[in-house]
């Protein structure tokens, strides 16, 4: 019996570590206003200066190396790879928006 209540325990935490690693950076980057509730989307610029969005699930990165606060991933503007910077909403001009909204690169995370 005190072995199903420890394997229990385990699972449980377990589970809240997992929640708390994909909801913490997700609550930094909304703080930063670099991604809205709702959406999974991010506006990125690459070391080149390319503009794109991308998918940026915290936690999650199958197309990526991540970085920290930064990822490295394939440019489809350019058609390189690069370090791309997540960029904050209230920063970009409309015409770095409308930039960024013509290329979405593939839609995995
Ligand atoms: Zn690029």
């Amino acid at each position: 019996m005190k072995l199903v209540v420890v394997w229990i325990v385990v699972f449980v935490l377990v589970v809240v570590v997992i929640v708390l690693a994909a909801w913490l950076p997700t609550r930094v980057l909304r703080r930063r206003n670099i991604k809205t509730k709702g959406s999974s989307d991010v506006v990125v610029r690459c070391s080149k200066g390319h503009l794109f969005t991308t998918i940026w699930i915290a936690g999650a990165s199958l197309k990526a190396v991540r970085l920290g606060f930064k990822r490295y991933q394939h440019c489809p503007v350019g058609h390189h790879w690069s370090v791309v910077t997540p960029l904050p909403v209230d920063q970009l001009s409309d015409a770095d928006r409308i930039e960024a909204a013509r290329v979405h690169d593939i839609r995995i995370p």
